[in-house]
Protein backbone atom coordinates (compact mmCIF):
# COMPACT_ATOMS: atom_id res chain seq x y z
CA UNK A 1 0.00 0.00 0.00
CA UNK A 2 2.77 2.14 1.12
CA UNK A 3 6.73 2.63 0.32
CA UNK A 4 8.87 4.30 1.79
CA UNK A 5 11.83 4.58 -1.12
CA UNK A 6 15.04 7.16 0.22
CA UNK A 7 13.22 9.12 2.51
CA UNK A 8 14.80 12.32 3.63
CA UNK A 9 13.71 14.48 6.10
CA UNK A 10 16.14 17.62 6.70
CA UNK A 11 15.60 20.77 8.50
CA UNK A 12 17.91 23.51 9.00
CA UNK A 13 19.04 24.09 12.65
CA UNK A 14 17.74 27.30 14.41
CA UNK A 15 21.34 28.90 13.96
CA UNK A 16 23.72 28.72 11.80
CA UNK A 17 25.78 26.72 14.12
CA UNK A 18 23.60 24.23 14.47
CA UNK A 19 23.60 23.44 11.03
CA UNK A 20 21.34 20.69 9.42
CA UNK A 21 19.00 18.58 11.73
CA UNK A 22 18.86 15.17 9.76
CA UNK A 23 15.73 13.97 11.66
CA UNK A 24 15.06 10.97 9.26
CA UNK A 25 17.71 9.85 6.69
CA UNK A 26 17.40 7.69 4.25
CA UNK A 27 14.75 5.77 5.39
CA UNK A 28 13.33 2.81 3.09
CA UNK A 29 10.25 0.40 3.84
CA UNK A 30 6.65 -1.04 2.57
CA UNK A 31 3.85 -1.25 3.82
CA UNK A 32 1.28 -3.56 3.61
CA UNK A 33 -2.43 -3.65 2.87
CA UNK A 34 -4.20 -4.69 5.95
CA UNK A 35 -1.13 -4.83 8.57
CA UNK A 36 -0.30 -2.58 11.34
CA UNK A 37 3.44 -1.64 11.08
CA UNK A 38 4.63 -0.52 14.36
CA UNK A 39 7.86 1.76 14.82
CA UNK A 40 9.49 2.59 17.87
CA UNK A 41 12.21 3.95 19.08
CA UNK A 42 13.44 6.46 21.75
CA UNK A 43 12.22 10.29 21.74
CA UNK A 44 13.55 12.19 18.89
CA UNK A 45 14.82 9.42 16.85
CA UNK A 46 12.40 10.77 14.29
CA UNK A 47 9.49 8.27 14.29
CA UNK A 48 6.71 11.67 14.27
CA UNK A 49 8.80 12.93 11.77
CA UNK A 50 8.62 10.20 9.48
CA UNK A 51 4.58 9.98 10.16
CA UNK A 52 4.20 13.17 9.67
CA UNK A 53 6.02 13.12 6.19
CA UNK A 54 3.50 10.01 5.27
CA UNK A 55 0.62 12.19 5.33
CA UNK A 56 2.84 14.62 3.62
CA UNK A 57 2.26 17.72 6.69
CA UNK A 58 5.61 17.56 6.55
CA UNK A 59 7.24 17.36 2.82
CA UNK A 60 10.55 15.08 2.38
CA UNK A 61 13.25 16.41 1.31
CA UNK A 62 14.60 13.77 -0.39
CA UNK A 63 13.07 10.08 -1.89
CA UNK A 64 10.06 9.06 -2.35
CA UNK A 65 6.66 8.29 -0.87
CA UNK A 66 4.39 5.72 -2.46
CA UNK A 67 0.71 5.75 -1.78
CA UNK A 68 -0.76 2.71 -4.08
CA UNK A 69 1.37 3.63 -6.73
CA UNK A 70 1.60 7.05 -6.53
CA UNK A 71 4.68 9.32 -5.36
CA UNK A 72 2.71 11.72 -2.88
CA UNK A 73 6.07 13.15 -1.98
CA UNK A 74 6.28 16.04 -4.57
CA UNK A 75 2.45 16.58 -4.57
CA UNK A 76 0.99 20.08 -4.27
CA UNK A 77 -2.66 22.01 -4.59
CA UNK A 78 -5.58 19.83 -5.50
CA UNK A 79 -3.46 16.33 -5.80
CA UNK A 80 -2.30 17.17 -2.19
CA UNK A 81 -5.66 17.64 -0.75
CA UNK A 82 -7.19 14.48 -2.40
CA UNK A 83 -4.37 12.71 -1.10
CA UNK A 84 -5.12 13.15 2.39
CA UNK A 85 -8.57 11.47 1.71
CA UNK A 86 -6.34 8.29 1.75
CA UNK A 87 -3.96 8.76 4.10
CA UNK A 88 -4.87 10.37 7.94
CA UNK A 89 -3.05 11.07 11.02
CA UNK A 90 -3.97 10.34 14.66
CA UNK A 91 -1.75 12.35 17.46
CA UNK A 92 -1.14 11.84 21.15
CA UNK A 93 -2.97 14.17 22.51
CA UNK A 94 -6.49 14.53 21.40
CA UNK A 95 -7.01 18.04 23.37
CA UNK A 96 -5.04 19.81 20.87
CA UNK A 97 -6.38 18.67 17.59
CA UNK A 98 -10.15 19.25 18.56
CA UNK A 99 -11.15 22.72 18.65
CA UNK A 100 -12.48 23.59 21.59
CA UNK A 101 -15.06 25.83 20.50
CA UNK A 102 -16.51 23.25 18.11
CA UNK A 103 -18.86 21.12 19.14
CA UNK A 104 -18.70 17.51 18.44
CA UNK A 105 -20.47 17.56 15.49
CA UNK A 106 -18.89 20.20 14.01
CA UNK A 107 -15.67 18.83 14.20
CA UNK A 108 -16.60 15.90 12.45
CA UNK A 109 -18.23 18.30 9.84
CA UNK A 110 -15.15 19.71 9.06
CA UNK A 111 -13.65 17.32 7.01
CA UNK A 112 -16.75 17.01 4.58
CA UNK A 113 -16.60 20.85 4.34
CA UNK A 114 -12.92 21.05 3.24
CA UNK A 115 -13.09 18.78 0.65
CA UNK A 116 -16.68 20.29 -0.74
CA UNK A 117 -18.60 16.85 0.53
CA UNK A 118 -21.51 18.94 2.18
CA UNK A 119 -23.90 18.75 -0.64
CA UNK A 120 -22.91 15.75 -2.29
CA UNK A 121 -23.83 13.08 0.50
CA UNK A 122 -26.05 12.60 3.67
CA UNK A 123 -22.92 14.43 5.87
CA UNK A 124 -25.38 14.12 9.65
CA UNK A 125 -26.34 10.15 8.66
CA UNK A 126 -22.43 9.39 7.88
CA UNK A 127 -21.50 11.25 11.11
CA UNK A 128 -23.64 9.51 13.29
CA UNK A 129 -22.07 6.14 11.81
CA UNK A 130 -18.99 7.46 12.16
CA UNK A 131 -20.28 7.79 15.82
CA UNK A 132 -21.43 4.33 16.01
CA UNK A 133 -18.13 3.08 14.83
CA UNK A 134 -16.00 4.91 17.58
CA UNK A 135 -18.16 3.44 20.21
CA UNK A 136 -19.65 6.78 21.23
CA UNK A 137 -23.44 7.60 21.82
CA UNK A 138 -24.46 9.99 19.62
CA UNK A 139 -26.14 12.67 22.16
CA UNK A 140 -22.22 13.78 22.44
CA UNK A 141 -22.55 15.64 18.85
CA UNK A 142 -23.93 18.66 20.73
CA UNK A 143 -20.94 18.72 23.41
CA UNK A 144 -17.59 20.50 23.39
CA UNK A 145 -14.31 18.79 23.99
CA UNK A 146 -13.78 20.06 27.02
CA UNK A 147 -17.24 17.96 27.69
CA UNK A 148 -15.59 14.95 27.71
CA UNK A 149 -12.65 12.55 28.66
CA UNK A 150 -9.78 11.68 26.92
CA UNK A 151 -10.18 8.04 26.00
CA UNK A 152 -13.74 9.64 24.17
CA UNK A 153 -12.10 12.86 22.87
CA UNK A 154 -9.45 10.29 21.44
CA UNK A 155 -12.53 8.28 19.67
CA UNK A 156 -13.49 11.82 18.21
CA UNK A 157 -10.04 12.28 17.11
CA UNK A 158 -10.09 8.70 15.65
CA UNK A 159 -13.72 9.35 14.00
CA UNK A 160 -12.50 12.68 12.50
CA UNK A 161 -9.71 10.57 11.10
CA UNK A 162 -12.68 8.17 9.59
CA UNK A 163 -14.85 10.23 7.71
CA UNK A 164 -13.40 10.06 4.17
CA UNK A 165 -12.81 6.43 4.67
CA UNK A 166 -9.04 6.44 4.58
CA UNK A 167 -7.04 3.59 3.80
CA UNK A 168 -4.02 3.83 6.24
CA UNK A 169 -4.05 5.92 9.26
CA UNK A 170 -1.07 6.70 11.31
CA UNK A 171 -1.07 6.49 14.91
CA UNK A 172 0.89 8.81 16.29
CA UNK A 173 1.62 7.66 19.89
CA UNK A 174 -2.32 7.74 19.95
CA UNK A 175 -2.82 6.27 23.38
CA UNK A 176 0.49 7.60 25.24
CA UNK A 177 -1.21 10.04 26.96
CA UNK A 178 -4.32 7.92 28.10
CA UNK A 179 -4.49 5.69 30.94
CA UNK A 180 -3.59 2.25 31.13
CA UNK A 181 -7.61 0.79 31.07
CA UNK A 182 -8.45 3.29 28.36
CA UNK A 183 -5.32 2.71 26.33
CA UNK A 184 -6.40 -0.99 26.08
CA UNK A 185 -9.91 0.31 25.14
CA UNK A 186 -8.77 2.23 22.34
CA UNK A 187 -6.26 -0.38 21.19
CA UNK A 188 -9.31 -2.97 20.55
CA UNK A 189 -11.10 -0.28 19.16
CA UNK A 190 -9.03 0.68 16.51
CA UNK A 191 -8.52 -3.33 16.30
CA UNK A 192 -11.90 -3.87 15.77
CA UNK A 193 -11.87 -0.72 12.72
CA UNK A 194 -9.03 -2.24 11.31
CA UNK A 195 -10.64 -5.63 10.51
CA UNK A 196 -13.92 -3.99 10.10
CA UNK A 197 -12.50 -1.07 7.99
CA UNK A 198 -10.09 -3.09 6.12
CA UNK A 199 -7.43 -0.07 7.40
CA UNK A 200 -3.76 -0.06 7.51
CA UNK A 201 -2.12 0.92 10.32
CA UNK A 202 1.40 2.93 11.10
CA UNK A 203 2.04 2.40 14.42
CA UNK A 204 4.25 5.24 16.03
CA UNK A 205 4.84 4.44 19.74
CA UNK A 206 7.90 5.04 22.48
CA UNK A 207 5.94 2.54 24.52
CA UNK A 208 7.79 -0.92 23.44
CA UNK A 209 4.82 -3.07 24.78
CA UNK A 210 1.94 -1.14 23.04
CA UNK A 211 3.94 -1.58 19.66
CA UNK A 212 4.08 -5.16 20.68
CA UNK A 213 0.69 -5.61 21.48
CA UNK A 214 -0.49 -4.39 17.82
CA UNK A 215 1.78 -4.59 15.28
CA UNK A 216 2.01 -7.54 12.19
CA UNK A 217 5.42 -5.90 11.58
CA UNK A 218 8.02 -3.70 13.28
CA UNK A 219 10.86 -1.30 12.18
CA UNK A 220 13.14 -0.34 15.11
CA UNK A 221 14.82 3.48 14.56
CA UNK A 222 17.61 5.18 15.70
CA UNK A 223 18.73 8.54 15.43
CA UNK A 224 16.81 8.71 12.05
CA UNK A 225 17.97 5.77 10.27
CA UNK A 226 15.76 2.18 10.37
CA UNK A 227 17.77 -0.01 11.70
CA UNK A 228 16.26 -3.38 11.88
CA UNK A 229 12.29 -4.60 10.48
CA UNK A 230 10.75 -7.90 10.94
CA UNK A 231 7.52 -9.46 11.72
CA UNK A 232 6.55 -9.74 15.20
CA UNK A 233 7.14 -13.39 15.80
CA UNK A 234 10.63 -12.90 13.97
CA UNK A 235 11.67 -10.31 16.41
CA UNK A 236 10.09 -12.06 19.01
CA UNK A 237 12.36 -15.42 18.11
CA UNK A 238 15.40 -13.13 17.83
CA UNK A 239 16.66 -9.62 17.15
CA UNK A 240 20.37 -8.80 15.33
CA UNK A 241 20.75 -5.22 15.68
CA UNK A 242 22.30 -4.44 19.01
CA UNK A 243 20.18 -1.82 19.91
CA UNK A 244 16.62 -3.64 19.65
CA UNK A 245 18.60 -6.25 21.45
CA UNK A 246 19.08 -3.92 24.02
CA UNK A 247 15.62 -2.22 24.06
CA UNK A 248 13.59 -5.34 23.80
CA UNK A 249 15.60 -6.62 26.53
CA UNK A 250 13.50 -4.03 28.71
CA UNK A 251 10.16 -5.95 28.32
CA UNK A 252 8.91 -8.83 30.76
CA UNK A 253 7.52 -11.03 28.90
CA UNK A 254 10.60 -11.00 26.35
CA UNK A 255 12.99 -10.83 28.44
CA UNK A 256 12.12 -13.79 30.15
CA UNK A 257 13.58 -17.20 29.95
CA UNK A 258 17.26 -16.12 30.06
CA UNK A 259 17.87 -12.72 28.28
CA UNK A 260 19.27 -10.20 30.74
CA UNK A 261 18.40 -6.54 30.90
CA UNK A 262 20.77 -4.35 28.79
CA UNK A 263 21.35 -1.07 30.11
CA UNK A 264 22.41 1.30 27.47
CA UNK A 265 25.19 4.01 28.59
CA UNK A 266 25.08 7.35 27.23
CA UNK A 267 22.11 9.55 25.52
CA UNK A 268 21.02 9.82 22.21
CA UNK A 269 23.41 12.13 20.34
CA UNK A 270 21.81 14.93 18.72
CA UNK A 271 20.45 14.97 14.99
CA UNK A 272 21.99 17.85 13.65
CA UNK A 273 25.84 16.28 14.35
CA UNK A 274 24.86 12.50 14.01
CA UNK A 275 27.98 10.50 14.87
CA UNK A 276 29.83 9.20 11.76
CA UNK A 277 29.49 5.84 10.48
CA UNK A 278 27.02 3.68 11.88
CA UNK A 279 25.14 6.24 14.54
CA UNK A 280 24.58 4.00 17.19
CA UNK A 281 28.41 3.24 18.06
CA UNK A 282 28.67 5.81 20.39
CA UNK A 283 26.23 3.59 22.59
CA UNK A 284 26.64 0.11 21.12
CA UNK A 285 28.37 -2.72 23.67
CA UNK A 286 29.55 -4.44 20.45
CA UNK A 287 31.03 -1.74 18.10
CA UNK A 288 34.65 -2.33 16.31
CA UNK A 289 36.77 0.08 14.40
CA UNK A 290 34.60 -0.44 11.22
CA UNK A 291 31.63 1.19 12.94
CA UNK A 292 33.27 4.12 13.78
CA UNK A 293 33.78 5.16 9.93
CA UNK A 294 31.61 3.17 7.52
CA UNK A 295 27.87 3.39 7.36
CA UNK A 296 25.74 -0.17 7.71
CA UNK A 297 23.57 -0.81 5.33
CA UNK A 298 19.99 -2.13 5.89
CA UNK A 299 20.07 -5.68 4.82
CA UNK A 300 17.87 -8.79 4.50
CA UNK A 301 19.54 -11.48 6.86
CA UNK A 302 16.18 -13.55 6.88
CA UNK A 303 13.40 -14.16 4.59
CA UNK A 304 12.05 -10.12 5.69
CA UNK A 305 13.82 -9.65 8.35
CA UNK A 306 16.56 -6.75 7.60
CA UNK A 307 19.14 -5.27 9.76
CA UNK A 308 21.86 -2.64 9.28
CA UNK A 309 24.59 -3.71 11.57
CA UNK A 310 27.91 -4.51 10.20
CA UNK A 311 27.75 -8.31 12.34
CA UNK A 312 25.42 -9.34 9.89
CA UNK A 313 26.16 -7.56 6.72
CA UNK A 314 28.04 -10.90 5.54
CA UNK A 315 31.43 -9.60 5.13
CA UNK A 316 34.04 -11.55 6.73
CA UNK A 317 36.28 -8.44 8.13
CA UNK A 318 34.56 -8.00 11.32
FE1 LIG B 1 27.03 -1.77 16.84
FE2 LIG B 1 28.71 -1.65 14.80
FE3 LIG B 1 26.40 -2.90 14.53
FE4 LIG B 1 26.48 -0.25 14.74
S1 LIG B 1 27.33 -1.49 13.08
S2 LIG B 1 25.09 -1.61 15.77
S3 LIG B 1 28.14 0.03 16.17
S4 LIG B 1 28.08 -3.48 15.87
MG1 LIG C 1 6.96 11.83 18.72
Amino acid sequence: LMEADHVKVYFKGKDKKSGTVKAVDDVSFQIMRGETFGVVGESGCGKSTLGRSLVRLLKPTGGHIYLDGTDIAGLKGKELKNMRKKAQIIFQDPSACLNPRRTVKQILMEPFEIHGLKGQMDVDARIEELMRLVGLDTYHLSRYPHELSGGQKQRIGIARALALEPDIIICDEAVSALDVSVQAQVLNLLQELKEKLGLTYFFISHNLNVVYQVSDRVGVMYLGKMVEIANYDQLYEKRYHPYTEALLSAIPQVGEGGVKRIHLEGEVPSPSNPPTGCRFHTRCPKVCDRCKTEIPELREVETGHYVACHLYDGSEKK
